[in-house]
């Protein structure tokens, strides 16, 4: 098959810091948020001004298996054929079908067999006229041959065997190129490389692939009540969850999580962390410690270290003491810390930042599927708080279209409802109510 799709050339943006983040400078998402006057900005605003502030991550030769669900940088062009040779599809005989013709199972065609060919083997000859070689699925068809007849449609006999239907030229071979032809771009720039992909660049010999890396995320919890899993909390103790359920997420998303030592509430061990964190990562995520409190000392830490802050509190519910921060070209997610908090918060701005980062951004697909969705039951807010609510619900697509409900109680702090989720469904700022069977649109984890 000819080749006709349009070149298309990566464009990535270069990258002037040395792990990959492009551009921090105020975008317009950015003048939304100063006009405001640094109150809180809404949800989209907050959105933007990371999008606007993230770019692609730069390219790097990576090894094929290493390649799965990344973004080709560049087209692949197949240096070879694909099959390489002319080969069997069936085991059988090789034949030309001009010495087969009129065969059938009552007036046979014999035909003398010259020669047994498994794959991985070469015919020492050419295929004499009248004649035929047995062959198997994968061996490369002798010269002077142009079809295989499959055993089920033969009979032998001693040395000879006979043909009980006549082939059509070209039947049951396999032709060189007829998968891939040579010069052909087998992998296009901006491909997501999926497993088949892989395979064919190993069909093609290709041992590695320019692609967009993994995003390295380095996560950093922070609270002096927080003790490591392993650990039996003491009295007012709990165990740091947030590490492990980002680090799920961040996997999922195809980046890279990478775990530091869990922070007291003390913002030099705050900031020395994050500066740790921005050598080896592209990436920061800090939880905790980023609200309003006497002990929440991430903002604090990040001002000492001379980040950049972008925005501090989103109008919305679960989540909104975040932030976002410049640290020397590195972006600083502060979650907030409470367990549903940080996960909807990582999935509603962490997420689309890592798509952007590893070349997804055109995959909204990948990062935020929204479809709209009848909440069969009601949701109210307490109040007009004039906040976005994302509330956590199932849902499923019916014959009637999209429907959700809530997946139980929506405490900020309360993980066994956000397990049983599979959406966030979105309350409007200006929305005080849903009422039951009211349209809905929900962001899909899937
Ligand atoms: P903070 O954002 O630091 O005010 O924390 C809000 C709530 O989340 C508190 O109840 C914390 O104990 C809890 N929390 C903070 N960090 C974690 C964590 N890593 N794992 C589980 N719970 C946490
Ligand atoms: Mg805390």
């Amino acid at each position: 098959m000819e080749d006709v799709e349009a070149t298309r050339k990566i464009t990535l943006t270069p990258n002037p810091y040395q792990v990959g983040i492009i551009d921090f400078r105020w975008t317009r998402g950015g003048k939304i948020a100063a006009e405001k006057g640094g109150g809180m900005i809404r949800w989209q605003d907050a959105l933007e001004i990371i999008l606007g502030a993230i770019g692609p991550l730069d390219a790097a030769r990576i090894p094929i298996d290493k390649a799965f669900g990344l973004v080709a940088a560049e087209d692949v062009l197949a240096a070879e054929n694909l099959p390489p040779f002319d080969n069997s599809a069936m085991d059988g005989f090789a034949v030309s079908h001009s010495d087969c013709e009129g065969a059938s199972e009552s007036s046979p065609v014999s035909l003398r067999v010259v020669g047994d060919l498994p794959a991985g083997s070469v015919a020492s000859q050419d295929l004499p006229k009248g004649a035929a070689m047995r062959i198997m699925t994968g061996a490369m068809m002798p010269q002077g041959s142009d079809c295989v007849v499959p055993v089920e449609d033969t009979r032998s006999s001693g040395s000879a065997v006979e043909i009980l239907k006549a082939p059509k030229p070209n039947g049951n071979v396999r032709a060189k190129g007829e998968d891939v032809k040579e010069g052909q771009r087998a992998v296009l720039a901006f491909d997501v490389i999926n497993a088949a992909a892989i395979g064919l660049l190993a069909a093609l010999g290709v041992e590695r692939i320019s692609a967009i890396p993994p995003a390295k995320v380095g996560i950093i919890t922070t609270g002096g009540e927080l003790v490591d899993i392993s650990k039996c909390p003491g009295p007012g103790q709990i165990r740091d969850s947030n590490m492990h359920s980002l680090s799920a997420q961040v996997g999922y998303w195809g980046a890279w999580p990478i775990h530091f030592p869990r922070i007291p509430d003390s913002p030099d061990k705050v900031a020395a962390a994050i500066r740790r964190a921005a050598d080896m990562c592209d990436v920061i995520v800090t939880t905790g410690g980023v609200s309003v409190g006497d002990y929440d000392c991430v903002k604090g830490a990040l001002a000492e270290i001379g980040a950049e802050q972008r925005f501090w509190h989103v109008a919305q519910r679960p989540g909104g003491p975040f932030g976002f921060w410049d640290y020397e070209g590195r972006p600083v997610f502060g979650l907030p810390g409470n367990p549903v908090s940080a996960m909807v918060m990582a999935e509603l701005y962490l997420r689309p930042a890592l798509a952007k980062m590893m070349g997804r951004m055109a995959d909204e697909a990948h990062w935020q599927r929204r479809v709209k969705a009848k909440l069969v039951e009601g949701f109210s807010k307490s109040g007009m708080d004039g906040k976005r609510h994302f509330i956590r619900v199932v849902a499923k697509e019916s014959e009637s279209g999209w429907e959700a409900k809530l997946s139980g109680p929506q405490g900020s702090a309360q993980l066994f409802p956000m397990k049983a989720a599979n959406a966030l469904a979105m309350v409007p700022e200006d929305v005080a109510e849903i009422p039951m069977g009211g349209e809905v649109e929900l962001l899909l984890f899937d």
